[in-house]
């Protein structure tokens, strides 16, 4: 009578079982691509836009004047300290706001500064992007805090740019563990990410980093998210914010779940268009984390924006100029990050030239799995 229950019971578990494998195939595949060549053309097709494409129908735009959609640009710049939030109920208007912001926007990354929506601003404004802010409470070290000088003179001299969090936080000591969202489910791959942009950073500073499974005593919380996530600061789906990060000693680092993240291979030659490398994402929040703000300098990794499909993983001088006035050097580090980058280059980047893009998404049905064939197991 048990005997016969027992098989009955194992019956609808294997039916489940063959159920949830077959419905997990199609979602795993429209989001892991064992290399460039398999994403599916039903997805190059219909490429999602970026949420910030809609700005560049404002290209043009001139002071004094009103605009559908200027109001959404002001909430923009707000968004990453360019227009202070004290103000709220932005109209269309092209007002002194809007020209301030554009002005100080433009001298902070290199552009032109004519306090207009030209077409060089337009297409910097839309670049995927870190969604930390570049002015935390009308303070910012990018190229705007540097200078006294608020003409329209575009020309900086480009020495150091690093920044840091408001009081320069850092951590006080040098082990730190972190820790990946358990329903996030990572694989290995993506995992190992993670653990070359930690190194990119151990290896100028006297700081080491290791992975730990206990999520209430990890120094750093690595998560992805969809959406809004409950921190006030929601992700936005493909594209537009990609990641942000908290100051030390906070820990938190989280990336938008919606991105096409590119976890191997060569991101550049990737047909789809939104392909962002989940490398030189990881490597940028660390320094968040690690207590680095933006920098105006283009080829360092502080730099706010990067576009899809581009890989920045090397730690540019600024960098290091920057994370070693708080932590100090390496006693192993020769002075010369290209040396061990360009050997880490060699090292993981020889493999099949795959890329794979990953999305954790599917990570439910395998915890509902892994559960039924624990549940198998018991009977
Ligand atoms: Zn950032
Ligand atoms: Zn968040």
């Amino acid at each position: 009578m048990i005997k016969s229950r027992q098989h009955h019971h194992r019956f609808i578990i294997r039916t489940i079982l063959l159920l949830l494998s077959l419905n997990s195939v199609p979602s795993i595949s429209a989001h892991f691509f064992p290399n460039l060549t398999s994403i599916p053309e039903e997805l190059l097709k219909n490429a999602t836009g970026n949420p910030w494409d809609f700005f560049q129908q404002l290209a043009g735009c001139h002071a004094g004047e009103k605009y559908d959609g200027l109001a959404k640009l002001k909430h923009y710049f707000q968004y990453f300290g360019y227009i202070p939030n004290s103000l709220s109920n932005f109209t269309d208007d092209f007002d002194d706001y809007l020209e301030s912001a554009l002005r100080t926007y433009q001298q902070n990354f290199n552009l032109n500064v004519t306090g207009e929506l030209d077409d060089q601003t337009v297409n910097h404004v839309v670049r995927p992007r870190c969604g930390n802010p570049d002015i935390i409470n009308g303070s910012t070290s990018m190229n705007s805090g540097k200078t006294n000088n608020t003409s329209s003179s575009h020309h900086f001299h480009t020495v150091s740019h690093y920044s840091f969090f408001t009081g320069q936080p850092r951590w006080r000591k040098q082990a730190l563990t972190y820790v990946f969202s358990p329903e996030n489910q990572l694989s290995d791959e993506v995992k190992a990410v993670f653990s070359r942009a930690f190194d990119r950073w151990s290896t100028v500073i006297p700081l080491n980093f290791s992975q730990t499974d206990s999520v209430y005593t990890a120094d750093i919380r690595i998560a992805f998210f969809s959406g809004d996530h409950g921190d006030g600061e929601p992700f936005d789906g493909v594209l537009g914010t990609l990641a942000h990060a908290f100051s030390p000693q906070n820990g938190r680092l989280h990336l938008d779940d919606d991105e096409h993240w590119v976890v191997t291979g060569d991101v550049r030659t990737s047909k789809l268009t939104s392909a962002v490398d989940l490398e030189s994402v990881a490597v940028h929040e660390i320094g968040h984390l690690l207590g680095l703000g933006h920098s105006s300098v283009e080829e360092s990794i502080m730099y706010p924006s990067i576009s899809s499909r581009t890989r920045k993983v090397e730690l540019a001088t600024d960098d290091i100029e920057g994370i070693q006035t708080l932590y100090g050097s390496n006693p192993n580090f020769n002075g010369s990050s290209a040396q061990s980058v360009q050997e880490r280059e060699t090292g993981s980047g020889s493999g099949s030239g795959a890329a794979h893009c990953v999305h954790s998404r599917w990570g439910l049905t395998g915890l509902i799995m892994a559960l039924c064939f624990t549940f198998l197991l018991l009977l």
